[in-house]
């Protein structure tokens, strides 16, 4: 999901209808739901880990999770929708989206003092891509965190959200760190290392339309796929920087991919 998208596409729309074809999906009844957020108007789109925050005036906020995988789709009017989908929000305009959820996701509507008790966002932590997140908030978290190794650290959304399994090894290996590394022994160096390192593989993967598995607001593949990791499930591959064999080493339930050389 990418909410840059999505942010530029429906700023100042105004919602006219929605439709849940699964109530599940939703945190109050589906008449309730079409009541609420009918007449409120898109305002800031923005992203922490795989929640999408819509922004809605005034002072609702509209949180989607497609979870394990869903299509977040956008359509101009009188487009042919999808077949599938569970639920669809129409705009004033007649263009609007549908969401198509492969396993489970939700759709929930939140009146803006109520965020903070949302329990299912509430305790995510920072989206590092935000304007709010700067070196000073990354090495805070991770004074907090000294005993923790690395890319535990890296994976736990409730410190930094939105860096998955795919990410961390990219980003471990720009910052010629070990997975194992504790954080009690990172310089202030590797400390900043880890900052840009975030930052570029995140950027990349956000310039290439995302991952190649996944699908944009305007039914694009992503183009973020092995070709252009740098060691992430490269394993038995030369490391681009000095030619050792990748390693793939076990770490925690998943596994780990290092070049032993550039890696510490
Ligand atoms: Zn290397």
């Amino acid at each position: 999901m990418i909410a840059s998208q999505v942010h530029r596409k429906l700023y100042g729309e105004t919602v006219a209808e929605a439709e849940s074809r699964q109530p599940k999906n939703l945190n109050m009844p589906v008449a309730q739901f079409v009541e609420t957020i009918k007449g409120k108007t898109v305002r800031e789109v923005t992203s922490k880990g795989k929640w999408m925050f819509l922004k809605l005036e005034p002072s609702l906020f509209l949180l989607i999770n497609l979870g394990m995988y869903g299509e977040l789709l956008y359509y101009v009017n009188r487009q042919k929708l999808p077949e599938r989908y569970q639920f669809k929000l129409k705009f004033s305009d007649g263009s609007g989206f549908t969401i198509f959820f492969s396993w489970f996701g939700y759709v929930h509507l939140v009146a803006e003092k109520d965020l903070k008790k949302h329990r299912l966002t509430a305790n995510l932590g920072a989206n590092p891509l935000s304007s709010d997140f700067c070196f000073e908030r990354l090495e805070d978290l991770l004074s907090s965190k000294k005993k923790t190794r690395i890319r535990k650290f890296l994976l736990d959304q409730k410190s930094i959200s939105g860096i998955g399994n795919v990410y961390v090894q990219d980003i471990l290996f720009q910052s010629r760190l070990h997975s194992n590394r504790e954080i009690s022994t990172l310089p202030q160096k590797e400390k900043q290392d880890i900052n840009n390192a975030i930052r570029d593989v995140l950027n990349l993967s956000i310039q290439h339309g995302g991952l190649a598995y996944e699908k944009d607001f305007y039914g694009q593949k992503g183009k973020f796929d092995r070709t252009k990791f740098l060691v992430g499930y490269k394993e038995g591959r030369s490391c681009p920087v000095c030619g050792t064999i990748i390693k793939k080493i076990k770490a925690g339930s998943t596994s780990s991919y290092i070049c032993p050389s550039c890696q510490r």
